[in-house]
């Protein structure tokens, strides 16, 4: 079944409310975000089709971003396995088309040496070894693939005066305890070689770094899957579960698939009643993005834009932004909470502002794309690749926190090694992101538990405040 131009399985409008922590339903064949991604990526791959009847299946991925389909693409091509692919909507409908395609030398939110005081040395430096690997693999992937790859590394720019000392720290700490080559620029550097960025005071260049058309990955992976015998079938929303005697019973509207093994892939878009395994283990936090009309000649000239390197910002709540191909601007934060709330003016405004305080020439340009998604936050602002029950044959990939461009397919690596057991004897699987399972929330470090939940957004409500007051007025 061809799907052409991503609209044949399309059952439903798009939902721009979308929440998925309060959805009724996972969705089911809805139409696409209107990102930049999704009306630049070309027609998407072919796919099977909905699922259409009662079918029996040896293992069934959920999710068909790039965490998914790398799970299906490494069990193929390591492991010779044709997984079955179940996703809600579209191929890459979730985060996957809608990010800022920033592939950084990272996973998880925390820092390295958040990492250092967390787990201690030598667990930071072994995890460093095997994110490092999984960005090489990510950036050899972009270079098989046709995704407007630019590997031009990450600038992190100090929004104010003080946080130049908190970036020399983290430069200090990744050169000397993990053999970096990051560096320490001044803001006269950065306007000269990158761009006339106005409102930062110097920044700290990663050299490891590789911008991507996200949508144009996902659907480049989900090729290879699918030419190596995977299965894709969209529209196909997983309502509920069950296990007798082992064998899953996955209930979509198109018919039960009985799988022995089961592998959630569904990020920022789970849906609360899929399982009890992930069930208020993460918190899905809105994300919003911008891009612009194509910069003139002039425009270009007036900011002095001489890279297409992505730029962060040292905001807790970061802006990310960079020159897209085609001299677009990509702009986004973070901001509305709820999916409701999701399209009030006030979170678009918070964007274009940031346009024009960073880039005054650029003040009130045509913004041609405006989107949001829900990027998947753990209880530690760290992933978890792992079986959560000994006793179930399930497991799941998810939890980057805004931070899986390039970590899912190395995820999606892992994850699959992890379902054909070849984890058994592999030292690498001690690690924090490996051993242990996603957890339910804590608040003020008391103890862990379901009841607190409910009350993660009323959280998050004052942390924004917190945040905003720190970063703008502190
Ligand atoms: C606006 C925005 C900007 C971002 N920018 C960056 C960035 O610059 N750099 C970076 O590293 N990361 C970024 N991220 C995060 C990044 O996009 C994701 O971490 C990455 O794409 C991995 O996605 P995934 O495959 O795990 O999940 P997704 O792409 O969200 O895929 C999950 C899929 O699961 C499906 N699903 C959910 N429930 C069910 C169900 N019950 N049955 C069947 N299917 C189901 C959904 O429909 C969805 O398609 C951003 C995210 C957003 C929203």
């Amino acid at each position: 079944m061809n799907a052409m131009n991503g609209r044949s399985t399309v059952l439903n409008p798009y939902l721009s409310t979308y929440d998925p922590l309060v959805a009724k339903h996972p969705g089911r064949g809805l139409d696409y975000a209107p990102s930049y991604w999704v009306a630049s990526a070309g027609a998407p791959p072919e796919d099977d089709g909905p699922i259409a009847g009662d079918c029996d299946v040896d293992v069934v991925v959920v999710g068909a971003g790039a965490t998914g389909m790398s799970t299906a693409m490494y069990l193929a091509e390591d492991h010779g396995i044709k997984a079955v692919v179940l996703e809600a909507n579209q191929t890459a409908w979730g985060c996957s088309s809608r990010s800022g395609g920033q592939g950084q030398n990272a996973s998880g939110r925390l820092s390295r040496s958040q990492w250092i005081d967390r787990w201690g040395m030598d667990t930071a430096k072994r995890l460093d070894t095997e994110i490092r690997r999984g960005f090489d693999n990510f950036k050899q992937l972009t270079r098989e693939i046709d995704c407007d790859a630019f590997d031009g590394g990450h600038l992190y720019m100090a929004h104010k005066p003080a946080k130049m000392d908190y970036l020399r720290n983290m430069a200090q700490v990744r050169n000397d305890f993990f053999g970096y080559q990051t560096k320490i620029l001044s803001a006269d550097e950065v306007r000269e070689r990158y761009c006339d960025e106005r409102e930062h005071h110097g920044a700290m260049l990663e050299e490891e770094g590789v911008g991507v058309h996200p949508l144009k990955l996902t659907f480049g992976i989900m090729r290879r899957a699918r030419a190596l015998g995977v299965k894709v079938h969209p529209a196909s929303p997983v309502q509920g579960m069950t296990t007798v005697n082992g064998i899953h019973h996955i209930h979509t509207p198109g018919g039960v698939v009985r799988a022995k093994r089961v592998v959630f892939c569904t990020g920022g878009y789970t849906w609360q009643k899929m399982h009890k395994l992930t069930k208020n283990k993460i918190l899905p936090i809105l994300s919003n993005s911008v891009v612009t009309r194509p910069l003139t000649d002039a425009e270009l000239a007036a900011c002095n834009f001489k890279s297409k390197t992505f730029m962060t910002d040292t905001r807790t709540l970061r802006f990310y932004y960079r020159l897209l191909d085609g001299n677009r601007l990509q702009l986004g934060s973070r901001s509305s909470i709820t999916g409701a709330d999701a399209e009030d003016p006030i979170h678009l405004k918070l964007l274009t502002d940031a346009i024009a305080r960073k880039f005054p020439p650029l003040a009130g340009i045509q913004i041609d794309y405006s989107w949001w998604g829900w990027v998947d936050v753990s209880h530690d602002m760290m992933p978890r690749i792992t079986r959560p029950d000994p006793n179930l044959n399930i497991w799941y990939a998810v939890g980057y926190g805004g931070n899986g461009v390039s970590f899912s397919t190395w995820a999606g690596k892992r994850v699959a090694q992890r379902v054909v057991g070849k984890d058994i004897d592999q030292d690498v699987f001690n690690l924090p992101i490996y051993n242990s399972p996603l957890e339910y929330p804590n608040i003020m470090n008391t103890v862990r538990s379901e009841v607190f939940a409910p009350f993660r957004r009323f959280g998050q409500y004052f942390l924004y405040k917190w945040y905003w007051l720190n970063d703008e007025k502190l």
